[in-house]
């Protein structure tokens, strides 16, 4: 393991150097790593997990598309493709990678299978932490770890195939083989990761659940819904609202702050825009800090996941949500994003 420092603050990380595959595969060597689900991360884990070298084998539930596409993949029914039970039965590392909603309510098959020795592996830490909401609770002679990649499900496959590797966060919450920081190491490496960085099932899952809900999906769309109505009531036309709001933003700044961060973003920026940008940002800060701290409490007390189990076990969810989603694609100012979209200069050949 070593010590990595970020910003002044040093953080433990481990590489592929420190734990290399010949490893991995050493200490799993007697495991059968069941993956149960076939959706996004599961065929990804699951695959890197087979050609890094390991027993695996898939729990998958039929008939269904994605049982299909576990055969496409070359997984080979009774031998490596089993229903969920079977492969719970099966397997000595239980790796479940069922949506949230899909692990609470598969859980009383896996429970049964969760003898003393075996280990539960997750991807996110939601299921553990709000166990009271989940009824999520391993018994307490297994091991349960958790490795969850950072970024979406397909690059895990994507990296691993082009030779890359995904960087993931990783944790132990039991330890009841005196093995499961091993246990836990070999699969992060197995699954395909570069670097591997320290965390707890609770601050995984507070941080990703904040985190969607604040900058990186709730606050975002919301501040931009806020000052694109707020462009219209002042006489602005909807086209000027937009660039101002969501074009340029996407086009040409976000890559740079990318690339090399906020100061490089503002360098490039004109002095005007650098000035403004200075002076308000602190503003900005200060308007939405008691909000972050609602969202936390929020997340914290449970209140978020009740709410999550609660809307996705209606049996009219999916509808609800298309609603929900096409009130926002047809809102003018969604409806004027398509058409902005449509003029890029791209675009420009295939419209003359
Ligand atoms: P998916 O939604 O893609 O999982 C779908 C799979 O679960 C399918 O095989 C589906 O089978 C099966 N499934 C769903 N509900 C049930 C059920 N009630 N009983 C049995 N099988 C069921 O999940 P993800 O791959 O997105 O997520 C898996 C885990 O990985 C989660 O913990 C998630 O938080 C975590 N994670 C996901 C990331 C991502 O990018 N997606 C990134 C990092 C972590 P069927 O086809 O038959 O419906
Ligand atoms: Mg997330």
């Amino acid at each position: 393991m070593s010590k990595i420092n970020f910003g002044g603050v040093s953080e433990n990380v481990v590489t592929r150097e420190e734990f290399p595959l010949e490893k991995a595969r050493e200490v799993l060597k007697n495991e059968t790593i069941a993956v149960i689900g076939y959706g996004v991360q599961g065929p990804a884990q699951a695959q890197n997990l087979r050609d890094n070298g390991f027993k695996v084998i898939v729990g998958q539930r039929k008939p269904s598309k994605s049982w299909d596409k576990a055969v496409v993949d070359g997984w080979k029914p009774r031998k490596s493709l089993f229903e969920v039970e079977e492969a719970a039965k099966k397997g000595t590392i239980i790796s479940y990678l069922l949506p949230d909603a899909g692990q609470i309510a598969g859980w009383p098959l896996i429970k049964k299978h969760l003898t003393p020795g075996k280990a539960l592996y997750f991807s996110h830490g939601f299921g553990i932490t709000f166990s009271k909401e989940t009824k999520i609770v391993p018994p307490k002679d297994v091991d349960v770890i958790l490795v969850a990649p950072k970024g979406a499900g397909r690059s895990v496959r994507k990296l691993f195939v082009e030779g890359k590797g995904i960087n993931s966060s990783y944790a132990v919450y039991q330890n009841a083989t005196g093995q499961a920081e091993d246990k836990v190491l070999a699969m992060g490496i197995g699954i395909g990761s570069g670097y591997l960085f320290e965390t707890t099932f609770k601050n995984e899952v507070y941080s990703d659940l904040t985190g969607e809900r604040g900058v990186l999906l709730g606050a975002t769309v919301g501040i931009m819904e806020a000052q694109y109505e707020f462009f219209r009531k002042m006489g602005h036309s909807p086209s000027e609202a937009f660039n101002e709001t969501v074009e340029e933003l996407t086009q040409s700044l976000i890559p740079l702050m990318a690339e090399q961060g906020a100061d490089w973003l503002l360098a490039n920026c004109s002095t005007t825009a650098q000035r403004g940008a200075l002076d308000w940002k602190g503003e900005f800060k200060k308007a939405v800090q008691p909000v972050f701290n609602k969202l936390y409490k929020s997340v914290a007390s449970g209140k978020e996941a009740r709410r999550v189990i609660q809307k996705n076990s209606q049996k009219n969810y999916r509808q609800g949500l298309e609603k929900e989603l096409s009130e926002m694609r047809n809102s003018e100012m969604w409806k004027t994003g398509a058409k902005v979209r449509e003029l890029r200069p791209e675009n420009w050949k295939k419209k003359i």
